[in-house]
């Protein structure tokens, strides 16, 4: 479904991405990880769009996209979750969703992923005429997530949806993922701090280390590799 050959991006003179490969196969739940600073969210934002490639390729079902814009990459399938979420807090809940549809003209089809969606997340439905600026953090989480499921992604990319959550709503969360993944036909690519949960769910995992990736896996073999182990799942 999407891969990247040999991509290489900057910031100014600090060279981010450094010759990064990687691939993610339809229905797959693939996770990178790494350390602060490692190169996780420039790899998303260069898929985006966001991000400038300056050499490499990135083959979205085979069409190359690294120099297209971002909202014709959205409307190909593709659709992130940023970190931090960035709900829109003066808009409802249900305004929130209704944004995630923006460039799409099915309205049965709509209705029927906004009903998918309150399954999914019971609270938004409750919370639906509510600002998004009255949600716990958990709460925008689920939302910032749902809105890009109202986009219909075939592929849905996650920066770090843990970030700053309590450990109960973590898990809560990464249910949600495999839920997703399985229930909505839904291929994720997962960019994680936390390492430890993302590898549970994954199918197969990246390590980034300075712009590189270092290692490649399945996420149980990740999971039982005495060096991640031992850099990223504190054991
Ligand atoms: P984190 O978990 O902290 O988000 P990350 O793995 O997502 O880390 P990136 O944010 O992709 O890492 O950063 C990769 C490198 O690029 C780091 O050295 C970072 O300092 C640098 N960098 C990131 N954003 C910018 C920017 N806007 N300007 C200059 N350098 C940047």
């Amino acid at each position: 479904m999407l891969e990247l050959q040999n991509v290489n991006a900057y910031y100014g003179s600090i060279h981010a991405l450094r010759d990064v490969s990687l691939k993610i196969e339809a229905g797959e739940i693939v996770t990178l990880i790494g350390a602060n600073g490692a190169g996780k969210s420039t790899t998303l934002m260069a898929i985006c769009g966001i991000m400038p490639v300056q050499s490499g390729k990135i083959l979205f079902r085979g069409e190359e996209i690294q120099s297209m814009r971002p909202e014709n990459i959205v409307s190909l399938g593709l659709c992130q979750v940023p970190e931090g979420r960035h709900i829109f807090p003066e808009l409802t809940v249900r305004e929130n969703l209704d944004m995630g549809a923006f460039l799409r003209r099915d309205k049965s089809g709509i209705k029927k992923d906004l009903d998918h969606v309150y399954s999914l997340f019971p609270i938004l439905e409750k919370r639906r005429n509510q600002p998004g600026s009255n949600l716990s953090g958990g709460e925008q989480q689920m939302l910032a997530m749902s809105r890009a499921l109202m986009a219909r992604p075939q592929l849905l990319l996650l920066d770090e949806p843990s970030m700053g959550l309590a450990p109960l709503v973590i898990q809560q969360v990464f249910d949600i993922i495999e839920r997703i993944n399985r229930e909505s036909d839904t291929t994720v690519f997962l960019v994680e701090q936390n390492a430890n949960q993302a590898l549970r769910i994954a199918n197969r995992g990246y390590v980034i280390e300075n712009g590189e990736i270092v290692l490649s896996d399945s996420g149980d073999k990740l999971l039982n590799n005495p060096d991640v182990q031992k850099a990223y799942l504190g054991i």
